[in-house]
């Protein structure tokens, strides 16, 4: 029973082979995926995937970056066709600040923070994105009232982590966490009960040069179980319950 809590299915890297990546990642136990819009264009394919496949969802977000190229009537837009079909989606997502690719640091927050109040009026779960802009990120989610976040591949120092945890919020661990002594270290450090499992697919491949996919989520799997001491099979069923608790309940 495994889940993918965050990729990008929409993107056209599956464009020649999606029926056959979503029937080996069924084959190899994933029961849920997740797949995440970045702006209006990706929000309409992950819609349209979501009812092309059962067990792929939608969460339809607009990237940190996507945002600055568009005006406040835009924005505008954007947020009503999500409002609009609130009731066929499971999160926010993917939505931050990223101050590698722009220091743009006023107009990316405050874009923020108005995802951040529309997130709570739609009382949805919010999948986010942060790089380089870690703190600001959970300074920013800790004066909000939503009450499931999920960070996604979390780069955040362990000072960073104990805080957006003692918060509650959730840790999406990638599949490069088999490469990556960073997400080793805050596996070790945070409650099984606050992770996730996620490809970030098609990127973050655990077998270098290669596409991700989300049958690779048995990989994330295998690593988290041998840092908490469990079998494969207990660390599969808590996370897909963490998943039901926070996207479901
Ligand atoms: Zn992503």
């Amino acid at each position: 029973m495994l889940v993918d809590v965050h990729c990008h299915l929409d993107f056209k890297d599956f464009n020649n082979d999606r029926d056959k990546v979503i029937e080996e990642s069924k084959r190899a136990g994933v029961l849920k995926i997740i797949t995440a819009g970045v702006n209006q264009e990706t929000n309409e394919k992950a819609l349209e995937l979501s009812k092309k496949y059962d067990i792929v969802e939608a969460s339809l977000g607009l990237y940190p970056i996507d945002l600055l190229r568009l005006n406040g009537k835009q924005i505008q837009s954007c947020f009503e066709f999500i409002r609009k079909n609130k009731d066929k989606i499971i999160g926010i997502g993917e939505v931050g600040l990223d101050y590698q690719e722009s220091n743009d640091k006023i107009t990316q927050k405050k874009n923020f923070e108005e995802i951040i109040s529309l997130t709570e009026s739609l009382k949805l779960p919010i999948i986010v994105h942060s790089r380089k802009a870690e703190q600001d990120v959970v300074d920013i989610l800790e004066s909000s009232k939503i009450k499931n976040v999920v960070l996604h591949c979390f780069s955040g120092n362990m000072k960073i982590v104990k805080k957006a945890s003692d918060l509650g919020f959730n840790f999406s661990i990638p599949c490069n966490i088999i490469f990556s002594n960073h997400f080793k270290t805050l596996v070790d450090n945070i409650q099984l009960k606050q992770m996730l499992t996620e490809t970030d697919a098609p990127y973050l491949s655990p077998i270098k040069g290669t596409r991700n996919e989300p049958k690779n989520i048995a990989y994330t799997i295998s690593e988290i179980a041998k840092i908490k001491n469990l079998t494969e099979d207990e660390t599969q069923k808590i996370i897909f319950m963490n998943y039901q608790r926070i996207f479901h309940l």
